[in-house]
């Protein structure tokens, strides 16, 4: 039943740390997803970008 969930992480698009971890199922496209999230290295709002 767990293995149709996936984790993804969320990047920031700018210094490419990942900030942020996700679960989804498997069927969803990974990389669709821009969010606008806090980055602590930047420190400030920036886009961040669904990866694996
Ligand atoms: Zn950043």
């Amino acid at each position: 039943m767990a293995k149709n969930r996936v984790t993804t992480h969320l990047a920031c698009t700018q210094c490419k740390e990942r900030n942020y971890t996700q679960v989804v199922g498997k069927k969803r496209a990974v990389g669709a997803l821009a969010l606008k999230k806090f980055c602590s290295r930047c420190r400030k709002h920036t886009d961040h970008k669904e990866t694996k």
